[in-house]
């Protein structure tokens, strides 16, 4: 029973490292159709994994990772403490939660979805004497059941964040592509949001795609993207 166990374990470790071999060679193509010089970094989104399986594929070389819930992220971050990885918090960040959130210290936190939630966030990081990298989330697919700013107030919101919120290097923006098969449709929300990163002042990373549409987001500008499934499956 032993060793079938042990050889079960191996057999899903070559399944995830073949799994990220595949996303970076899409990448690679994708990226090229941009411009020889579009670099992408991939964000391993480990909300459906354990440890182990985070740690077959830094490994494999993969240094980011991301979390969707607090607990989560902390969870894991102590698990892993002794591997020098980089963190990101991707999913919606309830004020009563902010402290812990910083107390993680995340590499990048992408869901800063209001100029409340970072005037709220700003002050708490102020009260610590600490920054946080953020990406500003916009709802580019004009979605009810998702989080972000409306894409017409959104450079509007970047600047105001910029302006009044010190404590927060924002780098960029973030977005969920549309919910739904039609490509032409998710490629309108990824537009949009490239668009709007564009005009950002200063903005460097255009966080999009998943693991149904990365190569399209990529196509589209995305220089950043958060893929879960497609490695962890
Ligand atoms: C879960 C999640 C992802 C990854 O989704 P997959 O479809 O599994 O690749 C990316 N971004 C956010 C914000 C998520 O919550």
């Amino acid at each position: 029973m032993m060793t079938k166990g042990i050889a079960m374990q191996n057999i899903q470790r070559t399944e995830a490292i073949k799994n990220l071999d595949t996303v970076i060679e899409k990448i690679e193509k994708a990226r090229l159709k941009v411009d020889d010089h579009h670099i992408v970094q991939l964000v391993a989104i480990s909300k459906y994994s354990t440890s182990n399986d985070i740690t077959t594929l830094y490994n494999a070389g993969q240094r980011a990772f991301g979390e969707n819930k607090i607990q989560d992220l902390k969870q894991k971050a102590q698990e892993l403490d002794e591997l020098p990885l980089s963190w990101h918090f991707v999913g919606s960040l309830q004020k009563n939660k902010i402290n812990n959130l910083i107390d993680l210290n995340p590499a990048l936190v992408h869901s800063l979805d209001s100029l409340e939630l970072a005037l709220e966030l700003n002050k708490k990081l102020e009260a610590k004497g600490k920054k946080m990298n953020c990406l500003l989330q916009i709802n580019s697919a004009y979605e009810d059941t998702k989080s972000g700013v409306m894409p017409e107030i959104a450079v509007d919101t970047f600047n105001k964040i910029v302006k009044e919120c010190p404590h927060i290097n924002l780098k960029g923006v973030m977005s969920i592509g549309a919910h739904t098969d039609d490509k032409e449709i998710i490629k309108q929300s990824f537009e949009l949001t490239y668009d709007i990163f564009a005009k950002c002042k200063d903005a460097t990373i255009c966080s999009m795609g998943m693991s149904g549409d990365y190569e399209l987001a990529i196509e589209c500008g995305s220089n950043m993207i958060r893929v879960g499934s497609a490695l962890f499956k």
